[in-house]
Parts: structure tokens; sequence; C-alpha cells
């Protein structure tokens, strides 16, 4: 890992919020893997889209649309290149993680069978379980759980095992939002279409930490949202290789997705508008593009450099702290970190944290089988964020030793 080239206190002056007070006291947002802060410059790519070209797209010969139309197309471009697809029509605008994966359960209904078997990881965030769950009830398919060791890595050679000609499906997170873990994905990948399965990676967490490669991953679907990398909320990006798009069917109806509807039959507009009924999150979508630029300006590579380097820190100051537990102790893993200190539950820690303005989760991260394959209600989680400096760290550390002493 090369030494991080960032200047933090330049970037922290992008960010309005990280200004402000909570009870009192400086902010220290530690939450970023539930949702990242906002720069300026989204900001003010939400605020001249509603200043100067707010329009609905597509559809309008007028000014206005048609520049609204441009800059969202141009937004679809700069996600096609941020993850390497091949085709700009690969990219599906979503509202967000949750919907892409709904989108491609829903959309394998017709192609699974009663008997066939889709596999899901053991650290999977609810939104790549339940789908799933959803979409074996309606076929008949069978869910099958790729285990894990205490370290939360997957057990790799138990997978190759569970693959077979039964196998359709396998989802799986890039990295997992309550642990940490950076999975090996392109092995999954490989093996899964060595037996003719296809892949869905739940890339929500991955995005903001590294850059993913579809196309030298040759993953099938991959997932995000933007507001987990400094986007609003609301919106997100679904890509998919075209020879799946075509074979699914539509998501939802309405306008935008039809070629040509008559009361008798009804045929789908080409990629990616089949996928994107009505009127789209247009503002969100410029938004993204805004954020994109804004990261690549930084560097993924120096943001990686330089979390690592928070989390490396903040492990072993915490580790200090007599009776602290890590759940997650992966050898690839990025800045979040899942503890606990013995005989306290987590929320009183949460609530205590957030008397001194530190922003933590506290709960199951809606990971709830971790937490029961850990036998634990739930961990306290930070996380980290390239804003994030080596005092907010030792903020951080201090206010769980203060809390610890408090409630034990
Ligand atoms: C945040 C997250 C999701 C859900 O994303 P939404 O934006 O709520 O749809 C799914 N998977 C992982 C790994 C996440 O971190």
């Amino acid at each position: 890992m090369t030494k991080a080239m960032l200047n933090v206190e330049n970037i922290r002056n992008d960010f309005p919020i990280l200004k402000r007070q909570v009870n009192g006291k400086p902010l220290v947002y530690l939450d970023n893997a539930a949702t990242s802060q906002t720069p300026k410059q989204v900001m003010d790519a939400i605020v001249d889209y509603y200043s100067h070209y707010n329009a609905n797209i597509h559809r309008g010969v007028h000014t206005l649309s048609q520049e609204a139309t441009d800059i969202y197309e141009q937004a679809r471009v700069k996600i096609q290149k941020h993850f390497n697809a091949a085709k700009v029509h690969e990219i599906i605008f979503t509202s967000g993680t949750t919907h892409g994966i709904n989108l491609v359960a829903n959309g394998f209904s017709s192609l699974i069978k009663k008997g066939d078997e889709v596999l899901v990881s053991a650290m999977e965030h609810h939104s790549n379980i339940v789908p799933w769950q959803m979409l074996c009830e309606r076929t008949g398919a069978v869910l099958k759980v790729i285990p894990m060791n205490q370290e939360g890595e997957l057990l790799m050679d138990a997978y190759s095992d569970m693959l077979t000609e039964r196998t359709k499906l396998v989802f799986c997170n890039h990295i997992s939002n309550a642990l940490g873990t950076i999975n090996p994905i392109a092995e999954i990948i490989e093996k899964a279409h060595k037996v003719g399965a296809a892949v869905l990676i739940d890339g929500a967490q991955a995005a903001p930490h590294l850059v993913a490669d579809v196309q030298a991953l040759d993953v099938d679907f991959y997932v995000v949202s933007a507001h987990k990398l400094c986007g609003p909320t609301g919106i997100g990006a679904l890509y998919g290789k075209e020879a799946w798009l075509n074979k699914l069917p539509p998501y939802q109806g309405g306008g935008e997705m039809i070629a040509e509807v008559t009361f008798e039959k009804t045929t789908y507009a080409d990629l990616p508008h089949k996928f994107e009924a009505g009127t789209p999150n247009i503002c969100g979508g410029i938004a993204f593009g805004a954020a994109l630029d804004y990261l690549q300006k930084i560097g993924f590579g120096n943001i990686a450099a330089y979390e690592n380097e928070l989390l490396t820190y903040a492990t072993a100051e915490l580790l200090k702290i007599q009776g602290l537990k890590i759940y997650g102790t992966a050898s690839e893993k990025t800045s979040v970190i899942s503890f606990n200190i013995e005989g306290i539950h987590p929320y009183d820690i949460g609530t205590i944290l957030d008397k001194m303005g530190i922003a933590v989760r506290t709960g199951h991260h809606c990971a709830q089988p971790i937490m029961d394959f850990y036998r634990i209600p739930g961990t306290v989680r930070a996380s980290f964020a390239f804003y994030n400096t080596m005092a907010e760290v030792d903020a951080l550390v201090q206010g769980v030793q203060k809390a610890k002493d408090m409630l034990l």
C-alpha cells in the first residue's frame, strides 16, 4: 500500500456538516458505512440543476429538457467509465442497491425453477438476502449459505464444494458492511462461471473505498448506492452484462420503459430504458456523477491508503481497552471496526458516545445472521472515511474508555 497523498484539512473544508456541533461538542462522524457526508461540489451540482435546467428528460424538445437529458446521460457515462463497463446501456439508474438487487431477483423469477440452487454468503446485508428468499419462495429454488470463519472470512473450500450444475445464481457482497471484510470476489465469480451460474456482487460498501472493474472481474451484475460515496440518497446504479439485461423481463411498467403501447400489446424500450419506468431521479443521477468526479479528483488510491492508516491506528488503539473485542479481523478488510466491550450492551456505548458528539452505529447493521453467528445482539460499529482524522480516532478511543468507566 502506497503512502496516502491527501490533504485532510483541505478536504474537510469541502464538507460543511463537519463544522457543526452535536450536544455542544464538535461532530465526530464515524457512521460512514451507513451513509457518507456530502461535499459542497455535490451540493453545488444539485443547486445548479434546480436553479438552471430543472426539466423532465428524454421527451422534451425544449432547451431545458435537452440540457437536463444531456447532463443526466453524461452522468451515466461517468458511471460506465468508473466501473469500466463495456457499454453505456449496461448501466441502469436505480434508487439504490436495494432496488438494484430486487430488480435482478424479480427478473430471475422466470429463469429459475424448482430444484435450482442459489448461493448467498453468510455475511450479507438483509437487502442481499431477503429478495433472494422471496425469489426462492416464488420458484421453489433452494437457498444455500456459504459459511464463514470466526475472523469473518468466507470458507472458499466449502464454497467450491457447494457449486454444482444445479447452482444458478451466487450473491455476495464485495465488502461486508458489518465486518469490513473484502471478499475474494474474482475467485467467487470465476468458480461460479465454471458451473454456469450467474453472479451478483453487492458493491454498496466497496464503492467508497475501491474501484471495481466489472469487465476484468467478468461479473454479471454489480450494484451500488450513491449515498455511500458522497452522493445523495435515492439514487444508485445497477451494472448488468448486456446479454443478461436483455434476458431479464422489465421490473416495473410505466412511461419511459416502452417502445409502443396499445391495449392489445406493449413492446418494451431498449436498454437501459426498459428498466427505468417513470420519471427518474434526474437531479440525483447528476449529483451521483458529480460525486464520482469529486472522489476521482482525490484519487481512490489515496483514499484507500489513508483509510488503511486510520484503520490500523484505530484498531491498535481500541485494542488497548481491556475487555474490548473486535468482530471481523479478516486479513483483507476496509475501515470498518465492529466491537463490543464485555458486559456492556452496544446501545449503551453508542448513547454515551453521542453525548460526546461522536456518531457511531449500534445494533445488527442489517446483518442479523452475522450477529447470530457470533451469538451477540449487535455491535458498536465505527466506520471511517477519507475525511476523518487521527484526532477523531483519539476522540473515539477516549470516548469508549469513558463509556466503559461509566457503565462498568
Ligand atoms: C448500505 C448497504 C446496502 C443497502 O443499500 P441501500 O442504499 O440502503 O439500498 C446493501 N448492502 C451493503 C453491503 C450495504 O452496505
